[in-house]
This record gives structure tokens, C-alpha cells and sequence, in this order.
């Protein structure tokens, strides 16, 4: 008979477990017949001991089988899934969702909320009036044939054993383990029953993690996951030093987003939406890589893309005239100017400070019942590696807290250095990981 208490010995001895053992854990937790304690000492054991990529393997696929596991086979066509690791001005989803299916490769797309300093596509999208997240499967499968594409919240049922593993390891310290991540990551998006998983590693200040050789571990382990489990996988480890685009906070980063979709907006928003479109378009139908960056490019210019995101949000009862015409977002009441404390280039900013900022003057979440304010954010006049004169408005604050002005204004300028040389620039995608190569950009 299997016993809780000889798996966590097994593991505190650095002992691998057999799957066996690993869905019998799993199972019996889910049921709620193994207690939190065993499960914390555990995963404290898994994070001095580590897990094998057999095992990590095991407890994906546990995890994804402890409850819903979402049928696509009556879609017709590949369907692909993208999923970013989490970051600050993070709105790729919008544009690459509407490339990629204005390209005729459907996606099907579940989104979480944000939390802490970064932030969650479902409460950008909800930043959009009349827009529905909650769909009953069959209305998902008829948007995602019909239309292309869907952005769904993840329901209850949905890996309900990572839920309650996820919100142990929180409270235990036991987060920041690379197979408790990637199995974490990986079981939500093995049940949500895509084909194929683009996988947007995000490193730097901003991001999970902050070093490149742990995200990197990250995108391999997660790439071997989901290619063992049948999925195509890639994954391209992104820059999270700054903020992606100019906005932070739900209604401004939406507006960003219609920005690029309709052929405008930053550089850098634009160029990881390309090359994270491409990477889908060529998992899915083995187009070769570089044709697939010249086509998404062009669904931006010739405004297919933007076609193909009215198409979905109106599908899914947003109010396409905020779309056409940016305006009619609500604002936020207060705009406040954060001047730059000193000449130079900006060497440094951090992009988690970022992120807090916004969070508190209402764009996030600090604990998970707090209320968003949609028009609540930041807008960037200057990043990294800019020119700026002491007395030049770095950034402009919206919200509708007055009270929360100079605590954010406080922890946004500690991120930021200046410095007479200007920095090297750091590039924008460092890396691309298939199942067969690392590729350093
Ligand atoms: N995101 C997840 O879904 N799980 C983790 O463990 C970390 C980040």
C-alpha cells in the first residue's frame, strides 16, 4: 500500500517516485484525503531534492487529469494555445490571438487574472464593455470554428489539483521551484486541450524569473513536458527588464493594443507579437519561420488583424465601437505627471516597480479580493536606454486614488537610474526553444 508519509521520505532522501506513486498523491490530495502538511513537507522536499523530467512529466499529466480535460477534436484545424510566464504591460495576447486566426490557425485561448505586480489578459479584455469570459463549452467551440478564436477564463475545473497545490505552495515558500512551476504551467494548458502551446518565457526585473539561465531551464522543461505529452511545443524566452509597449494598467494597455493591430504603436509591443505569431503559425502548419514573420506583418499593415480582433471581441458581446474609436474609454480622473528627478540616460528601470506603481493606484490586484479599476495605469514617455532632462515628464499616472499618488510615485522612481553613458542595449527575444535546438538570438 502506498503511504504519504514514505513518498515524502522517499523524496526527502532524493529518491525519484514512480507514477504510480505521483497519481496516487496527486488523486488522493485532490479528494482532499492527504492534509496540507504532508503536502507542504513534500514540496519543501521537492525543492531541496528536485524532481526527475519523468516524474515532473508525471505530475503534469496528474495534475491536467485531476479534473476537466477540455475535448477540441470536433474543431476542425489545428488548434494553438500561447501562454506567457507573466509580466508588466504584458497585452500580447489580443494581437497575437488575432494574427495568428486572421492567418486561418484557429485559437483557443484560456487567460487567468493578474495578480501581485503583473498583470492578467482576463481583466484587460473585461476593460472592453459588454465582453463575456464565461462560455458554455459548446459556445467556445462555435466561436473558436466560426470565428477563428476565443479568450476564455479558466473555470474551477480546470486542474483543480494545481489550484490547491498552487495556493499551498504561496503560503510555504515551495513557488519557486522549476518542476513545481512547469508542471504547474504545463498541467492548466494539457487540459485546456490545444494542439499546440507557444510558451512566452518572460525574464528580467519584471518577470518570474529573473535570471536568464532559470528561465531558460524553465522553457526546456516546459518545451519537454508538452512535447512529451503530444503537444508541439516552443517557447521564446522575452525581455521583462522594461515594460513591453508604453502601458501598464487594463484600458491603456487594450488601447495600445488596437494601436499595433491597426499597423501603428512601439517597436518592441509589435516585434514580440510578430515573432510570437509566427512561432504558432509555424508549430501548426510547418510553414518555414521566416515566411511566417512576413505574414503576420502584413496582417498588421493590410488590417486584417485588427478585422479579425473586432470579429472576436464582438463575438464574444464587447462593444466594437470602443475599438473604432478609442475615445469613448471611460479615463481615469486624475492624470499626474512624474518628472524626471535628473539629466542622463535612464540605465535602469525596474519593471516589477513598474508594475506595483500601477497596482496601487487600482490597475492590479494586491491581494486576490481586490477590485480593479480598469482606467487606472501608467503611460511610459521614456525607457531604458532613453535621453532624458531633469524637469521632462517620464511618465504620466491615471487614476482615480488620489491618496495612492505618492506611495506609487515613490516605489515607480526607485526602479529608475540615470547615468551619463548610455546603457547597451538588451534584446528585445533572447532565445527560441524547440524540441530539437536552442536557438540564442
Ligand atoms: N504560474 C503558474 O501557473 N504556476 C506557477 O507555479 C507559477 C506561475
Amino acid at each position: 500500500m502506498i503511504r504519504m508519509y514514505d513518498l515524502i521520505q522517499k523524496k526527502k532522501e532524493g529518491k525519484a517516485l514512480s507514477e504510480e506513486e505521483i497519481i496516487f498523491m496527486i488523486n488522493n490530495y485532490t479528494k482532499g484525503l492527504i492534509p496540507d502538511e504532508q503536502m507542504s513537507a513534500f514540496c519543501m522536499a521537492v525543492y531541496f531534492q528536485g524532481m526527475t523530467p519523468s516524474e515532473t512529466s508525471a505530475l503534469t499529466m496528474a495534475m491536467a487529469n485531476s479534473g476537466d480535460m477540455i475535448d477540441l477534436s470536433h474543431i476542425d484545424g489545428i488548434k494553438m494555445d500561447k501562454h506567457s510566464t507573466g509580466g508588466v504591460g504584458d497585452k500580447t495576447t489580443f494581437i497575437v490571438m488575432s494574427i495568428v486566426a486572421s492567418l486561418g490557425v484557429k485559437v483557443a485561448k484560456m487567460s487567468g487574472r493578474g495578480l501581485g505586480h503583473t498583470g492578467g489578459t482576463l481583466d484587460k479584455i473585461e476593460a472592453i464593455p459588454g465582453v463575456k469570459i464565461e462560455f458554455e463549452p459548446d459556445e467556445f467551440a462555435n466561436i473558436v470554428s466560426n470565428i477563428g478564436a476565443c479568450l476564455v477564463g479558466q473555470t474551477a475545473e480546470l486542474a483543480p489539483a494545481d489550484k490547491s497545490l498552487y495556493a499551498l505552495r504561496d503560503v510555504t515558500a515551495t513557488v519557486d521551484n522549476l518542476s513545481l512551476i512547469s508542471a504547474s504551467i504545463m498541467s492548466k494548458k494539457i487540459a485546456s486541450g490545444s494542439d499546440g502551446i507557444v510558451l512566452d518565457v518572460k525574464t528580467g526585473s519584471g518577470a518570474f524569473m529573473k535570471d536568464f539561465d532559470d528561465s531558460l531551464e524553465l522553457a526546456k522543461a516546459m518545451v519537454a513536458i508538452g512535447e512529451s505529452c503530444g503537444r508541439k511545443t516552443a517557447s521564446l524566452i522575452t525581455d521583462m527588464n522594461v515594460p513591453t509597449g508604453k502601458t501598464i494598467g487594463n484600458t491603456l494597455e487594450v488601447i495600445e493594443a488596437i494601436q499595433v493591430l491597426k499597423g501603428g504603436g512601439p517597436d518592441d509591443l509589435r516585434d514580440i507579437c510578430i515573432e510570437l505569431s509566427a512561432n504558432m503559425v509555424n508549430l501548426a502548419v510547418g510553414t518555414e519561420i521566416e515566411t511566417c514573420r512576413k505574414q503576420a506583418k502584413a496582417q498588421l499593415e493590410n488590417g486584417q488583424a485588427f478585422k479579425k480582433f473586432t470579429e472576436i471581441i464582438q463575438a464574444q458581446g464587447g462593444d466594437i465601437n470602443y475599438l473604432n474609436d478609442t475615445t469613448l474609454f471611460k479615463k481615469a480622473e486624475i492624470i499626474h505627471n512624474v518628472i524626471a528627478p535628473e539629466t542622463g540616460y535612464i540605465s535602469h528601470m525596474n519593471a516589477e516597480s513598474c508594475g506595483l506603481a500601477s497596482c496601487m493606484m487600482g490597475a492590479g490586484r494586491l491581494r486576490s479580493e481586490d477590485i480593479i479599476d480598469h482606467s487606472a495605469g501608467i503611460i511610459l514617455n521614456f525607457k531604458t536606454g532613453d535621453f532624458v532632462n531633469q524637469g521632462d515628464t517620464l511618465a504620466t499616472f491615471h487614476t482615480n486614488n488620489q491618496s495612492s499618488i505618492a506611495g506609487a510615485e515613490e516605489t515607480f522612481l526607485k526602479g529608475f537610474n540615470f547615468s551619463a553613458e548610455k546603457p547597451a542595449p538588451t534584446p528585445l527575444i533572447y532565445a527560441r526553444i524547440t524540441k530539437d535546438s536552442v536557438e540564442r538570438q
